[in-house]
């Protein structure tokens, strides 16, 4: 088998590698970088951003599950007594980041969760929480 070769001129385009931003013939059409190590260099990039990224949402699960843990372990804490959402605000708590949802069995509550513990609303308008913790529902 013959390889093709195309011997077609691709318009010049912009490197996509930040801060490059050359300006050059790609040789196909799915070249998007000047060069073999500044596409090297961007996939690296991306990386670092994405373990960036993960370790930034991992944090935020953290500081949730801390602001959790500051209501559920006081000695005066009532498994079912709510807590107000603007308490969890006050403290931190990002409502938009969780590990996963799911349903609890016992109320048929939605329970978004961090670690060990996450939220449950406790009312209609969710301005309420039931704190959860996984070992005991
Ligand atoms: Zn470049």
């Amino acid at each position: 088998m013959e390889r093709r070769i195309s011997h077609r001129i691709y318009p010049a385009i912009k490197c996509k590698k930040e801060g490059c931003g050359k300006m050059f013939n790609p040789s196909d059409a799915r070249q998007v970088y000047c060069c073999e190590q500044h596409r090297i260099d961007n996939n690296n990039d991306n990386r670092k951003l994405k373990y960036e990224n993960a370790i930034a949402v991992s944090r935020i699960f953290s500081k949730n599950e801390e602001v959790l843990r500051t209501f559920y372990n006081n000695p005066k804490f009532n498994r079912e007594s709510a807590v107000q959402k603007n308490f969890l605000e006050i403290l931190g708590y990002d409502f938009s980041r969780f590990t996963e949802v799911k349903i609890n069995q016992q109320t048929k509550g939605l329970v978004h969760w961090n670690f060990l513990l996450g939220i449950e609303g406790a009312d209609p308008t969710v301005e309420n929480f039931f704190i959860r913790n996984r070992k005991t529902i």
